[in-house]
């Protein structure tokens, strides 16, 4: 039995005809950027997610570029984040001339460790009346990484950020529809700091057919100038007000998610009983005390998504052979990710070494992403759990 690691042609095969037609709504009106396609699917998104502004951009890489742009984040600026995400994250902050700061992450929830970014803060930064400061570096933001599809801690993120007075951008990129507990109630992932944002990468939760992303803010001024860097940072037209860039998103993506933005909320309740099907087998085969099952704290506070299962992610004894064992089964798997971001050849120039975060070093060697889709069958998971009680029993 092959079972893929994600299946996207079963989730596009009843959504064909549906998207079609927009497709050649499209191709009717002439119209292949920016247009009502786009502005519909931005005051979807606005439904959906409950903020206010929503600015739909060419990829979640460029989403983030626009958001640290708007902010005028650049040289002489430091941003704090995660170094266990992709590379994005921390790639842009470089790009605009930024320092990123690597704070360790929680073991088990793979995401920004409050406890770490309180530490570092207090022990390793200097603090003026109006500036928090790292090796002169001023702090500009706080950017936690809502990993695989499970929230941040982001009451405790958030006390902090107000305490050394730093906004916080929510890398929101795997986690759309995600909801955290917050003291006021749930949520979602993106919609709790000052900006957030989404990728429609194909294989993200909701996927375009080609690159997309967008960004959500409750902040009118901040929107404002997202639009206009989104744009070359021209306005009106010819008169450029900011340095920006080509970040547009194109009509026939914003149409396509607007169509499968509508069965997001089935896809993620599927995606959790997928979860919840792989627990019953992990201890049916007595595995449980083997491999670390994916840490789902907010499950019992009553929330819609309280982990949207982007990716089902296990820690697993002698991973890599695991993963060999798996592939010769025909069973696909992924590790995210290889290489923390601070020993990435590219950052060398930062000066972190081996050693500087001990769980996202660990977590880089033990963790085994699983097949996780909407649509994959009970009987294609037993098999994965099979294979996996084969290789431990050998
Ligand atoms: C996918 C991803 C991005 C980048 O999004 P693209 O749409 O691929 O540019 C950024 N951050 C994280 C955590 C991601 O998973």
């Amino acid at each position: 039995m092959r079972v893929p690691l994600l299946d996207l042609a079963e989730q596009h095969r009843p959504l064909a005809a549906p998207i079609r037609e927009q497709i050649d709504d499209v191709l009717r009106s002439g119209q292949f950027i920016l247009g009502p396609k786009v502005e519909e699917f931005e005051h979807t998104i606005c439904r959906y997610t409950g903020v206010q502004f929503a600015i739909g951009v060419s990829s979640g890489t460029d989403a983030l570029l626009a958001i640290l742009m708007a902010l005028g984040i650049g040289r002489g600026d430091a941003v704090v984040t995660t170094p266990y995400s992709f590379f994005a994250t921390a790639g842009c902050i470089a790009r605009v001339g930024a320092t990123p700061l690597f704070v360790d992450i929680d073991p088990e929830t793979f995401n920004l460790s409050p406890r770490a970014l309180e530490e570092f803060l207090r022990l390793k930064c200097a603090r003026t009346s109006v500036d928090t400061t790292y090796q002169s570096k001023k702090i500009r933001a706080i950017m936690p990484v809502h990993l695989f599809g499970l929230c941040c801690q982001m009451d405790e993120i958030r006390t902090l950020a107000e305490t050394y007075r730093l906004p916080v951008i929510e890398d929101g990129a795997q986690a759309i529809g995600a909801e955290y507990p917050s003291q006021s109630g749930g949520q979602q992932a993106g919609t709790i700091g000052l900006a957030g944002f989404f990728s429609f990468y194909p294989s993200k939760n909701l996927g375009a057919a080609g690159d997309a992303g967008l960004i959500v803010t409750n902040d009118e001024t901040l929107a404002h100038r997202l639009r206009v860097c989104r744009n070359h940072g021209m306005e009106p037209h010819y008169f450029h007000q900011m340095i920006g860039g080509n970040f547009r998103l194109d009509e026939i993506q914003a149409a396509i998610l607007s169509v499968k933005l509508a069965h997001l909320d089935e896809w993620s309740a599927r995606r959790r009983a997928v979860a919840d099907g792989y627990r019953a087998e992990f201890r049916r085969a007595g595995l449980l005390g083997k491999i670390e099952l994916p840490y789902d704290p907010f499950h019992d506070r009553g929330l819609r998504n309280a982990h949207i299962y982007h990716q089902y992610v296990i820690r697993a004894p002698n991973r890599n052979a695991l993963r060999e064992h798996l592939r010769q089964n025909e069973i696909g798997s992924a590790i995210y990710y290889p290489v923390g971001l601070h020993e990435q050849k590219c950052f060398d120039y930062l000066g972190y070494k081996r050693g500087d975060f001990p769980a996202t070093e660990r977590a880089t060697s033990e963790t085994l992403a699983l097949p996780i889709y909407p649509e994959l069958s009970s009987t294609a998971q037993r098999f994965v759990v099979e294979k996996i009680a084969d290789f431990y029993a050998r």
